[in-house]
């Protein structure tokens, strides 16, 4: 599909929110970025100036940063989806609250949008039911960090039109990633191996069979991951991590999506992991 300039809007001005918005504009979208919190919109800006930067400064975009910057709006009101043709949602991973803003913008979007959630683990049946239109929505669930991540979970719900479904191919394709398009099922596939292992290091960590970075540094060395279970927790955010586990339990009903206590115990403490300046790892501010 090709987008007319300024139809895109993405509600939800946090990493994954901020991450695909800059995607966009990198790819010649206009898009409106919207969140209910000025100092989240603020954070995401400088933070997709900071990021354009250095992929210039690498020599990795082909136009002037202000010009990619230049692209996006950031708005408080959900009003600004009012001509969008497509709606990217990156709230909170929290049902009530999706299912929430899915009904206000039934009321607001045109009726030809295609409307996405990048749920990590939630039912797109349910969320599209929310919606009240189910066969244009979908989930369109990126990676984070977006801009460098290649992969896009492309999940039909079970009353997502194929034509929905193509539509959402080509624009990930566009955008210069790749899609795998899965069934609706809770955690989808990326969430549903990933974080048992997460769960799992958790433990291991609580057991005291090794400190974070001994777990970690097993995980890379040893499995030649990119990046430790505990660290990429910590990128992922402990709170969405709990909200995935959480989702998984529920209702998949095995104990083994059980979250581990010491991941609530992290929370309770405001440790969340990067955005909070501390999770198993410090973090500079
Ligand atoms: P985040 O906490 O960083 O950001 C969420 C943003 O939504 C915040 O800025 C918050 O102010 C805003 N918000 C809250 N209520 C809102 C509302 N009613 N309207 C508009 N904005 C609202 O979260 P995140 O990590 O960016 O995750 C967002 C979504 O993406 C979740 O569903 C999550 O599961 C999913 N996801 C996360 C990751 C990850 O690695 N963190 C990866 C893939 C998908």
């Amino acid at each position: 599909m090709t987008l007319a300039p300024g139809k895109v809007a993405v509600i939800g001005a946090g990493q994954m929110g901020a991450g695909i918005a800059q995607v966009f504009a990198q790819a010649g979208h206009e898009a409106a970025v919207v969140d209910v919190a000025p100092a989240q919109l603020q954070k995401a800006r400088s933070g997709i100036a900071a990021s354009i930067e250095k992929l210039s400064a690498k020599g990795k975009l082909a136009e002037p940063p202000a010009q990619v910057l230049g692209r996006l709006r950031f708005e408080e009101s959900l009003e600004a989806c009012r001509s969008s043709q497509v709606v990217i949602e990156a709230a909170p991973e929290s049902e009530p609250l999706k299912r929430d803003l899915f009904a206000r913008l039934a009321k607001i979007v045109p009726a030809d949008a295609l409307v996405a959630s990048n749920t990590s683990s939630i039912s797109i049946t349910r969320l599209g039911a929310a919606f009240g239109d189910a066969p244009r929505f979908l989930g369109i669930h990126f990676m984070n960090p977006v801009p460098l991540m290649a992969l896009v979970e492309v999940i039909a719900g079970l009353a997502t039109s194929e034509a929905t479904v193509q539509r959402a191919l080509s624009l990930v394709r566009e955008l210069g990633k790749t899609p795998v398009l899965v069934r609706d099922a809770p955690g989808f596939v990326a969430n549903r191996v990933l974080m048992p292992m997460i769960n799992e290091a958790v433990g291991a960590l609580a057991e005291g069979v090794s400190d974070a970075a001994g777990i970690d540094t097993i995980m890379k060395l040893g499995c030649g991951h990119p990046m430790g279970p505990l660290a990429l927790a910590d990128l992922i955010g402990l709170d969405t991590c709990l909200s995935i586990l959480e989702v998984l339990h529920k209702e998949i009903g095995d104990p083994r999506y059980r979250p581990h206590p010491l991941l609530r115990r992290m929370i309770d403490a405001g440790r969340l992991g990067r955005k909070t300046g501390q999770g198993f790892f410090p973090y500079g501010a």
